[in-house]
C-alpha cells in the first residue's frame, strides 16, 4: 500500500477528532461525478480542498476531513 501522510497535502499531522474505538461498519462515498485527475498532485490538491469544505461546513460541524482514507485514481491510499 503506498499511503500518503497527511502531511503531504496540507493538512496537521494528526487530526483533531476523535479516534474509534471500533467500528459497526464502513461508508465508501465517491465524489459523484468523474474526475480525472492528471498528475498525482492534483489528488492532494482535491483532498485539501474536501477538507477545507468540510470544516466549512457549520451544520456537521467537522473538525476535520470526514474522511478516514481515501483512494485516488492512482492507486495510492491518502
Ligand atoms: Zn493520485
Amino acid at each position: 500500500m503506498d499511503l500518503i501522510r497527511r502531511s503531504a497535502w496540507g493538512a496537521p499531522a494528526t487530526s483533531p477528532a476523535p479516534s474509534l474505538l471500533s467500528a459497526q461498519g464502513v461508508t465508501v462515498h465517491w465524489l459523484g461525478a468523474a474526475w480525472t485527475p492528471g498528475a498525482h498532485s492534483a489528488c492532494l490538491s482535491k483532498v485539501a480542498a474536501i477538507r477545507k469544505q468540510h470544516l466549512a461546513d457549520t451544520k456537521n460541524d467537522y473538525v476535520d476531513i470526514a474522511y478516514n482514507l481515501i483512494t485516488c485514481p492512482h492507486g495510492r491510499v491518502i
